[in-house]
C-alpha cells in the first residue's frame, strides 16, 4: 500500500498494488481490491492496470529472462 497517488476504488478506499507474473502480463504492475476476486465480501471488483499493455516482444524477453533464472 506504501505507493503514492493513492489509487481509489469505485467505494472511494485505497486499493494495493500488485505485480502481475502471469505469461501474458510479465512484470506488469496494477490495481486490484483484495476481495476483488471474492464478490461475497462486498468488494466492488476494482481492477485497473498501472502499465500499459506489455508488447509481444517484451512480453517474450521478460519471460525468456525469468524462465533462464
Ligand atoms: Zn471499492
Amino acid at each position: 500500500m506504501g505507493y503514492e497517488p493513492a489509487q481509489l476504488c469505485d467505494c472511494g478506499k485505497k486499493v494495493p498494488r500488485w505485480l502481475s507474473w502471469s505469461p501474458d502480463n510479465p512484470e506488469r504492475r496494477y490495481y486490484a481490491r483484495v476481495d476483488a476476486m471474492v464478490p461475497t465480501t462486498g468488494g466492488c471488483g476494482f481492477f485497473k492496470w498501472h502499465d500499459a499493455p506489455t508488447t509481444p516482444f517484451l512480453c517474450q524477453l521478460l519471460n525468456d529472462l525469468r524462465n533462464a533464472a
